[in-house]
Order: structure tokens, then sequence, then C-alpha cells
């Protein structure tokens, strides 16, 4: 299984989905809690482990779609990449959001207390505890996704240039410049 070492560059369908199938897996895991599913009680705590293993996983395979080439992200670049990023702004904002410093802390400090919360609060808050969690779990769905969106359209997010980084000429010079220059 040295494969995906060996091969940085190809990333998986799984990982390429990870976004989507982290969402299905919180969408699920909330479905079961509202409707438990027929499993004898003593085998739910196997239920949990095998999807919190489940998200683990897919969070790694997201991990390694976003360092490598994709073959689903190339077919699927939109033909006008600018207005993409522009109307996809509140994805690109919420991931310039998270990676500045002071807001990343306090925005992982939220995700890990509100996955602590539903063990911490007495039964009778239970409900409010697990909604937390759960919008805590969606929002990283979220970013999961963002992120994908962002690596995607970088060279056109209109954020990356106030972070000085690359110095990449954010301005197309149009046409017209050459023209009469
Ligand atoms: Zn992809
Ligand atoms: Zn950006």
């Amino acid at each position: 299984m040295g494969s995906w070492a060996e091969s940085p560059a190809a990333a998986s369908r799984w990982g390429h989905y990870a976004p989507h199938i982290f969402g299905a897996i919180i969408a699920s895991a909330v479905l079961m809690s509202i409707v438990p599913p027929p499993v004898p009680l003593e085998l739910r705590p196997l239920m949990s482990i095998a999807i919190v293993a489940l998200m683990v996983a897919t969070m790694v395979e997201n991990r390694r779609h976003d360092r490598g080439m994709c073959e689903v992200c190339v077919s699927e670049m939109p033909l006008n990449p600018a207005q993409a990023a522009e109307s996809k702004l509140r994805r690109l904002t919420f991931v310039h959001l998270v990676s500045e410093r002071q807001f990343g802390m306090i925005y992982l400090s939220f995700i890990l207390g509100a996955m602590i919360v539903p063990f911490l609060v007495p039964s009778s808050l239970r409900i409010g505890a697990f909604v937390i969690s759960t919008s805590a779990a969606a929002s990283v769905a979220y970013l999961m996704l963002s992120q994908a969106t962002h690596r995607r359209l970088q060279p056109w997010c209109p954020l990356c240039g106030d972070q000085g980084g690359s110095g990449v000429d954010q301005e197309t010079p149009a046409p017209i410049d050459s023209l009469s220059g």
C-alpha cells in the first residue's frame, strides 16, 4: 500500500468529494440520533466509533486531495474562473478568516468545545449541546468545501492579493492599454 505516497499527483475521488461525504456523514449521524437505527444498544458505541473513524479517514483523504492534482478538479474547472471566484466570494472569505491566526484559534476552540460539550452537560441540556456540535461539524464540512474552492480559484481570489503573498499581478491589463501604448 505504498502507492498513495509514491504518486501524490493522483488524488482519489474520495478526496475530491470529501466535503460532501463529510457532510453526508454528519447528516446521517443527525438522522440516527433522531430516528435511532434498529441496532442493539450494546452496538451503539461501536457505531459511533465507526462514524468517527469514517470522518477522520475522510479528512485525511481531503488533505491528500489538497496536495495533489485531481482529474475531477481539472475537468470541473469553470470556463470563467474570475467570475466563479466572485460568485464564491463567501467561501473564499471564510477560508481567509479561518487562516488568520486570531480567528483561526477562536474557530478551533469553538469546534473543540462544541465536540466536547455533549459529554459534559446534563441530559436535560443534551439537545442544545447536540445542536451546537452538529452546527460545528457542519461548519467544518463547509470549511472543507470552501478550501477546495479556494485552492482551485486561488489565482483569481480577490482576498489573496491583500496578504502580500506571491506578488503575482492581480490585475490583468486591459487589451486597450497595449493597443494604445
Ligand atoms: Zn478534486
Ligand atoms: Zn485567497
